[in-house]
């Protein structure tokens, strides 16, 4: 019988991942609940890839599975209240396992560099075990001693290395990384409440969740829908960019509100340049009526200033005035380009692209109304039933809860 080359490579799985997270957040009392909250959501965010065990150590999280860790790694990219995530390969806690270990990571992530860069390096490790027998400062030394001349041309530099070769010493078992992969950083989903986002089809209030997603907001969404002058392949589409956002929170609710009478009556009874201003007015009230329901404590848009006619400083304070929560608009000063490139990022905005209608665009006006006026819109709305309109368009919300597939 022959016995098989023990030798460990790296192209075996890493064996957990390890993550920071921000501090601002983590003064004082709220730290636990930071804490177990960006703990929940990573459970939830792994659940259909595997099951993890967390471990909270000084600061940092650990993430262990039995499997799958290099996809965990990725997927925890995509949570928000983690700035970096690393996956970290494991081996037995003695100085000469370490090094060898941390030959093999090494050697692996310089695949990904050209031959001749001239990179510079530094070890850092950090011990959660002070029962090891050499300090971390000796550590770091003795690993790159033994590792630097196996691997060429480098410059060692404490300050400003390009890797960072880190190794984190437990009793049990130490790892060893060197990646340090972008999380969205931000703060846990559900920590700072729930808001209501008002999503359309198009491409910026999708981007304006994420953004509250990302500051700790957990969304709902809300939707206006005028059928038959809208079809259903229309409300699939923010069906489906609400699953698309679902991957940055456990789970997402969404209310879709027939919006086919309020419509036509603006049409038949208000000022043709008021229509798209007076349309947002209504959408402003039904979302704050969702929103208490739904315990949501403001409602979140996609404005931003001066991007179409109903953007400007005016027209925003008039449909403001009906809304009865504070209105966040994340993108408010965003310029077009850079929410579509977030739009890319999180990946919306092929969704978004799309060429489905959307309610704004039935019975658009020729001349919409660029600087309205609030008296001008009570006016209005003294001709019609405001109330019963309300009534029938919440008596047929639809609610749809909407989960990840990732
Ligand atoms: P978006 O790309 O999000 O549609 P936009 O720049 O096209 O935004 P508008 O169409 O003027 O701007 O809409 C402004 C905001 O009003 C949207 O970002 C969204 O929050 C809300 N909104 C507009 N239409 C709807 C709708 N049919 N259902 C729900 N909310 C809407
Ligand atoms: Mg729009």
């Amino acid at each position: 019988m022959t016995t098989q080359s023990s030798t460990p490579s790296t192209t075996q799985a890493p064996e957990m991942v390890l993550i920071r997270y921000g501090e601002l957040a983590l003064k004082g009392k709220n730290r636990p609940s930071f804490e177990n909250a960006l703990v929940r959501n990573i459970r939830s965010a792994t659940k259909n890839i595997t099951k993890v065990h967390v471990e909270n150590k000084r600061g940092r999280l650990a993430v262990f599975a039995e499997e799958r860790v290099a996809e965990l790694a990725v997927r925890l990219q995509d949570v928000a209240g983690i700035k970096t995530v690393s996956p970290a390969w494991g081996c037995e806690s003695t100085k000469e396992a370490i090094a060898e270990k941390a030959l093999l990571v090494m050697r692996e992530v310089l695949r990904e560099y050209p031959v001749e860069h001239n990179l510079s390096f530094r070890v850092r490790s950090s011990r959660a075990d002070k029962s090891f027998p050499l300090l971390s400062t000796e550590l770091d030394r003795h690993v790159a001693d033994q590792i630097l001349p196996q691997l060429g041309d480098f410059r060692i530099d404490l300050k400003n290395a390009d890797l960072v070769l880190g190794i984190e010493v437990r009793p049990e078992r130490s790892y060893v990384f060197v990646k340090r992969l972008p999380g969205p950083g931000g703060l846990p989903v559900g920590t700072l409440g729930r808001g209501m986002c008002l999503i359309s089809g198009g491409i910026d209030s999708p981007v304006a969740a994420y953004l509250s997603m990302k500051r700790g907001c957990q969304v709902s969404f809300i939707t206006f829908h005028s059928y038959p002058y809208i079809g259903e392949a229309s409300k699939k589409k923010v069906l489906d960019l609400v699953r698309q956002l679902s991957r940055y929170q456990p789970t997402s609710r969404v209310f879709v509100v027939p919006f086919t009478e309020i419509q036509t009556t603006i049409r038949d009874k208000a000022p043709e340049a008021y229509r798209t201003v007076l349309y947002r007015r209504f959408m402003q009230r039904l979302a704050s009526r969702l929103a208490y329901r739904d315990k949501c404590k403001a409602l979140i848009t996609g404005e931003s200033l001066g991007q179409v006619a109903s953007q400007t400083i005016e027209n925003i304070t008039c449909i403001e005035a009906a809304a009865e929560l504070p209105v966040i608009r994340p993108l408010i000063t965003y310029d077009k380009e850079d929410a579509i490139e977030l739009a890319e990022k999180i990946g919306t905005l092929q969704l978004s692209n799309l060429p489905e209608p959307d309610c704004c665009t039935v019975f658009m006006p020729n001349r919409p109304i660029i600087h309205g006026r609030v008296e001008v819109c009570e006016a209005a709305e003294a001709e019609f039933d405001v109330q019963g309109l309300m009534d029938r368009a919440l008596e047929g919300v639809e609610r749809y809860d909407i989960e990840s597939e990732v």
